[in-house]
């Protein structure tokens, strides 16, 4: 049996919006592990306004987490108790601007890839094979292949937690190895980025290599939230994760894959526990062989319960 202790959140304290609340969704269906519990309510703002005036008159007691493209977020079997924010289309436009190419939050990395090929601009076809999208890419700053989102960031557009929407420069981030520092409770709606007139068969060619790459060494079409751990410095965590024996290790449907030891797997069925537990185990066998601790890269958000 699994008991759940929190109280759940009035739907009075939440201000009347243009967008669209769903109470009790499903969150399973909205991350890459297709685990986890519902959220107290899901909203989707129908404009950048509308998510101006949801903050501007929403309730301090009610907390909320912004959700992407989710392939980076552990939903906990719990659920959310708040407001989960999801961006949709009309957040996901892409478009030049005085020779930069600026996106919405909402549209995927690889999407925006493609725009810049279509267009014959260089400088972001690393974003071709990350399955996020932009805001998600810049909240974790996001990279492979030797860039990361800091390296081509122009700017970005915030709605703060107060509702009003900024304009942010890159060192206003402090962009770091798979971090950057938002304005506490901020969402990400719209960044640009520096891109150069390339050669159309070049960037093709670029976008094809790491494609290929990428489906040669990663589980790419598991349920996975992509790395586990972030590597240490000087250390790559999947050597760590190897050398401690925990290449394949499972716990009941969680597995660590064997294909690239750091992407955990929900092989069929897992719970948000069992992938959990199983990190941690990781993270305790590593530590057992390395003496390094592993830190998470996957984002865990809601509440544990408690299987009695
Ligand atoms: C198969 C696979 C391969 C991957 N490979 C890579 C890789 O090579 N490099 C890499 O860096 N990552 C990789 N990842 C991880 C993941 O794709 C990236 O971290 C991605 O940038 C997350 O984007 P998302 O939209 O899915 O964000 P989510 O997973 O939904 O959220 C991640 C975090 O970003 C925050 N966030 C999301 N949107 C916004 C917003 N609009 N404003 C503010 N905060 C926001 C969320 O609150 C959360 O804290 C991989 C994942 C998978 C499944």
């Amino acid at each position: 049996m699994v008991t759940s202790t929190e109280n759940s959140l009035s739907p009075a304290l939440l201000p009347q919006v243009n967008g669209r609340y769903s109470f009790g969704a499903p969150l399973s269906s909205l991350t890459w592990f297709q685990a986890g519990g519902p959220a107290f309510v899901l909203y989707k703002p129908d404009s950048s306004d509308d998510l101006q005036h949801f903050l501007q008159e929403k309730s301090a007691e009610i907390p909320y987490f912004i959700l992407g493209a989710g392939s980076n977020v552990l939903v906990r079997d719990g659920g959310y108790n708040g407001v989960v924010i999801k961006l949709g289309r009309s957040f996901s436009q892409i478009s030049m601007e005085n020779g930069e190419l600026v996106a919405g939050a909402a549209a995927l990395d690889r999407t925006v890839a493609m725009f810049a090929l279509q267009h014959q601009l260089s400088g972001i076809e690393f974003l071709v094979t990350i399955p996020g999208s932009i805001g998600g890419a810049v909240a974790m700053n996001a990279g492979c292949y030797g860039v990361e989102i800091k390296d081509v960031l122009s700017w970005v557009e915030i709605v703060d937690s107060k509702g009003n929407l900024r304009k942010l420069l890159p060192g206003d981030l402090h962009m770091t190895y798979r971090k950057a520092i938002l304005p506490e409770g901020s969402i990400v709606v719209r960044a640009a980025f520096k891109v150069a007139t390339g050669n159309a068969s070049e960037i093709q060619q670029t976008i094809q290599k790491y494609l290929d790459f990428r489906e040669e060494s990663q589980p790419m079409k598991g349920r996975t939230g992509g790395s586990t751990f972030k590597n240490p410095t000087n250390a790559k965590a999947w050597e760590l994760i190897d050398k401690a024996g925990c290449r394949g290790l499972i716990i009941g449907a969680a597995q660590m894959s064997e294909k690239h030891c750091n992407f955990m797997l929900n092989t069929g069925g897992a719970t948000a526990d069992e992938l959990e537990r199983l990190g941690e185990l990781v993270r305790q066998r590593v530590k057992e062989n390395s003496n390094l601790e592993l830190e998470w890269e996957i984002i865990r958000v809601g509440k544990k319960v408690e299987v009695v």
